[in-house]
C-alpha cells in the first residue's frame, strides 16, 4: 500500500495490541505507513499478523528485547499498555535507547505526569478524551467534534446555527463577542481554511472554531434547546 499525497512513509512500532493500540496500528497501516506490532500476548500477535506490516511478540520492559527490535530506528514508537508499571518501564527503557518520539497512553492524569517524567514526547488519554466528547455531543445536538488543545482550549467543529445564516462574521462579531476564530468552514465539498470578514455563512455550513472552552460552550450552549438528548424534544 503505498501513502497518500506521496507524503513519505514513515515507520511506526505500536507496543501494546489491546482495544487501543489495535486500532491505532491498524489505521496507521491502512494509510499506507509502515507499522510493527508488538505485545507480549503470543495470540494477540498472531491475530494482528495480516494488519500490520510486521507482528512481534516481545515483553516492552525488557531492554534487550527492544533492542533487538531495532525500536531505535522507527520515527514514532506508541506505548498502548494499559499496566501501568509496564506502561512506565517500557516509556523509560525506550528513552533510553534514543526513540525519537514516543506517545505513551495514560489511564489517569497521574499516570500521565509520571510518563512525561520517563520520556514520553506526548501523553495521550483515550478513554477522558473520548468521555469528554461523548458527553458534549449528547449535550449540543449542532456539535461534531472537540479536540482539546491544551487544559482550557479546543478546537469544536460544529454546525451553523441557523441564526448565522446569512451573516457575515465580520456581523457576527465572534471574535469580540465570544473570543473566538473560525479557523475553517466546511461547505459540502469545499473547505474555506482562513474565512475572510466577508463571507456570509450558507445553511449546513460546518464551523471549526478555537477558543476557550468557557468561551465555546458560550456559542454551544444556544443551541441547547435543540439538543437531541432524548427526552429532549
Ligand atoms: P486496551 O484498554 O486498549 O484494550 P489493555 O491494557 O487491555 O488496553 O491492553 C494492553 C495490551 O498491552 C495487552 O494486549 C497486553 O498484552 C499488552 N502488554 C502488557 N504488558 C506488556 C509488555 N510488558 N510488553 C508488551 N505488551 C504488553
Amino acid at each position: 500500500m503505498s501513502p497518500r499525497r506521496g507524503k513519505p512513509l514513515r515507520q511506526f512500532a505500536v507496543i501494546g495490541l489491546g482495544r487501543f493500540g489495535r486500532s491505532v496500528a491498524r489505521t496507521l497501516y491502512e494509510m499506507g505507513h509502515e507499522v510493527l506490532g508488538v505485545d507480549v500476548d503470543e495470540e494477540l500477535v498472531q491475530e494482528m499478523a495480516n494488519e500490520v506490516t510486521h507482528a512481534v511478540q516481545a515483553d516492552a520492559t525488557d531492554e534487550d528485547a527492544l533492542r533487538q527490535l531495532g525500536i531505535r530506528n522507527f520515527d514514532v514508537v506508541v506505548v498502548a499498555i494499559g499496566d501501568l508499571e509496564a506502561s512506565i518501564v517500557a516509556t523509560l527503557l525506550l528513552k533510553e535507547l534514543g526513540v525519537e518520539y514516543i506517545v505513551s497512553k495514560a489511564s489517569s492524569e497521574l499516570h500521565g505526569k509520571v510518563l512525561e517524567k520517563v520520556g514520553a514526547d506526548r501523553v495521550i488519554y483515550p478513554e477522558r478524551d473520548m468521555g469528554v466528547r461523548v458527553a458534549h455531543n449528547l449535550v449540543s445536538g449542532n456539535l461534531i467534534d472537540y479536540i482539546e488543545l491544551m487544559p482550557g482550549y479546543s478546537v469544536m467543529e460544529l454546525v451553523a446555527k441557523d441564526e448565522l445564516v446569512g451573516k457575515t462574521l465580520r456581523q457576527l462579531d465572534l471574535r469580540a463577542k465570544y473570543g473566538i476564530n473560525i479557523l475553517a468552514i466546511r461547505r459540502g465539498n469545499e473547505i474555506i481554511v482562513n474565512p475572510s470578514a466577508d463571507e456570509e455563512f450558507q445553511r449546513g455550513d460546518i464551523l471549526v472554531a478555537m477558543g476557550r472552552d468557557d468561551r465555546l460552550e458560550r456559542l454551544e450552549a444556544v443551541d441547547n434547546q435543540r439538543a437531541r438528548v432524548p427526552g429532549n424534544p
